[in-house]
């Protein structure tokens, strides 16, 4: 049966939903909602990243939290409560609720489970997002997480996709010294998949010269472990992680080789891997994991596995986009319904004129509306609500 797409109803549950939220909380819960910054942040590529952890305990020596300011010392769980997170995000103008809404990712800039109190946090959010959001949520972590947790982690209604970092199993030492161990983190993967979990080894970052010669080994691993897919992500490097893996006795005549300027103080400069990420894809293959360029294709693949719901994924790489590996959601032959008077019902709200939309399988063509009249947000909402591009003629 093919999709059916409803921007409209996606806005009614958010603005109903919120609407419950607010008049259940009391005043001040309201107020540190929808004032906090995940009300009012845009989305990343991956999605709406919600920080239930701030900081980390492992120190790893690649690490960049300290060159954006965040200890990697210590975590401390995020100020907000579970049902204040949920507000935050319904109060965002970006944020769409449910499964067909965007992704939600934790873990950006803390470890969620780095102790008890950042991970009954991050089990606390997740709680309220499968109560009320039901969007497709994915956590990524070094964590050696147990039993107890994989088996409550099981037990949400919500298409969870948690992604599990391990890319060394020779130089954890150097590379990852307050971690747990890489050992540590494949009995993780073994263990959430043993409760129904569809774990994924998150391979990131890929440091040439570094850990990319155990690659076959660490794809080899995770898939022994239990792990469905692997997501490979490249190096960040700044100034001072170059410097603290050179005093770790690191080799990186090939980081420098591929680098393309020498880092300024606090700047993080990416290298270009594209070849050893194409290895990664095809090594994947062939040791049976689904490979992924990109987090949220993660997110998407595992929420399909959860529910059997074929999704266009929300990051819409599948139509202009260099990161898509045709996974088995199969976006590219994906065809979904859209009611083009609704499309053009939506653009006059938002724009406050209604030119004249044009609907194909692929993109919203929008005739006779001003530019600045439709803003980033209602861009946003737009592709993401039809999951198709949109052009303004
Ligand atoms: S686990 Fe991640 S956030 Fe924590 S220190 Fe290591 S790289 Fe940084
Ligand atoms: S088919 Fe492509 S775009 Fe869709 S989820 Fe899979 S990898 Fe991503």
């Amino acid at each position: 049966m093919t999709l059916r797409l409803s921007l409209e109803k996606l806005l009614y549950d958010r603005e109903r939903l919120r609407r419950e939220l607010e008049a259940r909380l009391p005043r001040e819960s309201v107020v540190r909602a929808t004032s906090d910054y995940h009300s009012r942040k845009p989305p990343r590529p991956c999605g709406f990243t919600v920080h239930s952890a701030v900081g980390c305990s492992f120190a790893c020596t690649y690490c960049y939290l300290p060159d954006m300011g965040v200890s990697y010392a210590s975590a401390r769980p995020y100020g907000l409560k579970g049902d204040e997170m949920v507000l935050a995000l319904l109060s965002n103008p970006y944020f769409l609720p449910g499964r067909l809404g965007p992704p939600i990712a934790i873990g950006s800039i803390g470890e969620p489970f780095a102790d008890s109190g950042t991970t009954q946090k991050t089990l606390e959010y997740l709680a309220a997002f499968s109560r009320y959001l039901g969007n497709p949520t994915q956590f990524s972590t070094k964590a050696a997480l147990g039993g107890d947790i994989a088996r409550h982690l099981a037990g949400l209604k919500l298409p969870l996709s948690p992604l599990v970092t391990v890319v060394t199993l020779k130089r954890s030492t150097a590379l990852e010294p307050g971690a747990p161990s890489p050992e540590a983190r494949l009995e993780a993967i073994r263990r959430l998949r043993e409760h129904g979990l569809n774990p994924i080894l998150f391979l990131r970052p890929l440091i040439p010269g570094v850990n990319t010669d155990e690659l076959d080994d660490l794809l080899s691993e995770a898939r022994r472990h239990g792990a469905v897919g692997v997501v490979v992500g490249g190096f960040r490097a700044t100034a001072s992680n170059l410097l603290r893996l050179a005093r770790a006795g690191v080799d990186l005549s090939e980081v420098k080789r591929r680098l393309p300027r020498q880092p300024a103080p606090g700047e993080q400069v990416p290298l270009e891997l594209h070849d050893l990420k194409q290895e990664v894809v095809r090594l994947a293959r062939e040791r049976g994991l689904t490979p992924f360029l990109s987090a949220c294709c993660a997110n998407n693949f595992t929420a399909f596995l959860h529910d059997a719901l074929r999704a266009p994924c929300p990051g819409l790489d599948f139509i202009d986009g260099k990161f898509c590996t045709r996974c088995p959601v199969d976006c590219p032959n994906l065809r979904t319904e859209v009611d083009p008077e609704e499309v053009s019902r939506m653009v006059r709200r938002f724009a406050g004129e209604s030119g004249s939309v044009e609907v194909d399988d692929r993109w919203l063509v929008i005739r006779g509306v001003k530019r600045r009249k439709l803003n980033p947000v209602h861009k946003y909402l737009l592709e993401v609500g039809y999951r198709r591009r949109v052009v303004l003629k």
